[in-house]
């Protein structure tokens, strides 16, 4: 037995809610059965908050708010705070990784190297932000003196999906809570314990009680109530497109809280046949899509191949697969782990047999796979002959299934990238920089790489297009979601 079943036979899977810095179960204490994907085994119970939890967290986040117990410190005060965040993430990153990887079933080394450290590095760089946001003097008359200043929006709602649960809380928190709001996080019911450990140790980092909550339960429950509550003033929600449609109805129902959407993706990799390093991109289009079971709103899930390399191209990505065949999420070797539940192991298997019934060509995978451990898994797969009006060229199937086009004319190429109703990333190769450039700047989307899929981080924002939501997540554009502009006008003649 490896080292991480010892450590999961042991693991703390407290699935409490954390209201004003304690760990209780819901107001009604109704809870839910906490499986893991893993293996099915069961981590523990969960609190099941609605309305009621969030009518508490909400009064004592705004209560928070006004007495400025954490708004009203310096800037330099929240930093140290985050700061210290951070750093406890990290002495705690083997508990915050094998949590991650029991609830959601990602392997355990990217849980490690890439959920915690970069929820951390977040956390860190918004801290270290926060102290250096200088606001604005506008070029008024000489009459008058017109400053443009940054407020926090009071109280925040931070709704959060199961793919990459820590550091999507992350994302939102670190901004968020810098700026100064009072932060009420609702994780996905299906992966909720990293979030609830985050809060906690966000408390012993300092953090004064009633600024920062988190409620677990379910999307029409405690999420709507966030979403619909009157004294939420912003929310920033990632998860799905038709999910984040809700949320900005809600908004716009109840006070008009300003709604921030991460959404679906359909992300187009558009490889000419001029491209600078076949075997590069070749690793990238497999890697990506199969990175984090395919459970990632900004896969390359649409790889468009030029003609003239397409067989040398497809002979190079089949060679790779076999390194993605799913193993134990508990080994330090798996690079590909199990999907977050049943529900969306059956969402996946429903998309590849509709790839096969639309006439798309199985090229490797297409099946459940370690059937026998008792977990969720779905082989790598492929499909090429993939024709722009099949489903799974058009819809986000969020899993390790990779649709092929095969392409003669690459403008041709980019308005069918730009065909779909997403728009969060997308990716050219080539090595004409001029192409590059022109290519970038055709594709409809929030992040395009260049050479490249998945070389990113915090400094930049990360967001879509069209039905790919609104808003940026990461970078200082960040901050634009959780804090309003005041202009302060004075005549001074
Ligand atoms: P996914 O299908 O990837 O789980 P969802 O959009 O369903 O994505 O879920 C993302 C987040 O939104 C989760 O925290 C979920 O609980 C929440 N959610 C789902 N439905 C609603 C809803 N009606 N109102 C508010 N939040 C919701």
């Amino acid at each position: 037995m490896g080292i991480w079943h010892e450590r999961a036979a042991r693991a703390d899977c407290d699935g409490r809610a954390l209201i004003n810095g304690e760990r209780v179960w819901a107001a009604a204490d109704a809870r839910f059965d906490n499986l893991s994907p893993v293996d099915g085994r069961l981590l523990g119970q969960v609190a099941r908050c609605d309305g009621r939890d969030v009518e508490r967290a909400v009064a004592l986040a705004r209560a928070a708010f006004e007495d400025g117990r954490w708004a009203g410190q310096a800037p330099a005060a929240r930093k140290r705070v985050l700061l210290r965040l951070a750093e406890l993430m990290l002495a705690h990153a083997d508990e915050l990784a094998l949590l991650e990887t029991l609830d959601m079933g990602k392997p355990i080394q990217y849980s490690l190297s890439v959920d915690v450290a970069l929820a951390a590095n977040c956390i860190r760089w918004y801290g270290e932000a926060i102290d250096k946001l200088y606001g604005e003097v506008a070029p008024a008359p000489a009459d008058s003196l017109a400053l443009v200043v940054r407020e926090p929006v009071g109280v925040v709602a931070a709704i959060t999906p199961w793919n990459y649960p820590l550091l999507m809380a992350a994302w939102k928190i670190g901004p968020a809570l810098a700026a100064g709001n009072s932060v009420i996080l609702k994780p996905s019911e299906k992966a909720p314990l990293s979030a609830l450990r985050l809060g906690e140790l966000a408390h012993a980092a300092g953090l004064p009680p009633g600024v920062f909550h988190v409620l677990p339960g379910f999307g029409p429950e405690a999420g709507a109530a966030l979403a619909l509550h009157m004294d939420v003033d912003s929310i920033g929600f990632t998860g799905s497109t038709r999910v984040g449609k809700q949320i900005q109805q809600m908004a716009g129902q109840s006070n008009l809280k300003r709604a921030w959407t991460e959404l679906g993706g359909k992300s187009a990799n558009i490889v000419c046949a001029d491209c600078p390093d076949l075997d590069a991109a070749v690793q990238a289009a497999v890697g990506s899509i199969f990175f984090n079971q395919g459970e990632s709103c900004n896969a390359p899930s649409r790889l468009f191949v030029e003609r003239a390399i397409y067989a040398a191209f497809m002979e190079k990505a089949l060679a790779l697969v076999p390194r993605y065949a799913p193993a134990d999420p508990l080994e330090e070797s798996t690079v590909m782990g199990a999907l977050v539940d049943g529900q969306q192991q059956q969402t996946v298997l429903g998309y590849i047999e509709s790839g096969q019934n639309e006439g798309a060509r199985l090229l490797t995978g297409g099946t459940a796979a370690r059937t026998d451990s008792g977990g969720c898994y779905v082989a790598p797969t492929i499909f090429d002959q993939v024709r722009p009006e099949m489903r799974i060229a058009r819809e986000e199937i969020f899993g390790p299934v990779l649709s092929v086009l095969c392409f003669d004319d690459v403008h041709e190429a980019v308005r069918q990238a730009n065909a779909t109703s997403y728009g969060l990333h997308a990716a050219v190769w080539t090595r004409e920089l001029g192409k590059a450039v022109q290519l970038a700047r055709a594709l409809r989307a929030g992040t395009v790489h260049i050479n490249q899929y998945d070389s990113d981080d915090i400094t930049v924002p990360f967001g879509g297009y069209k039905q790919s939501g609104n808003g940026r997540d990461k970078s200082l554009h960040a901050f634009d979601k959780y804090t309003e502009l005041k202009t302060i006008w004075m005549q001074i003649a």
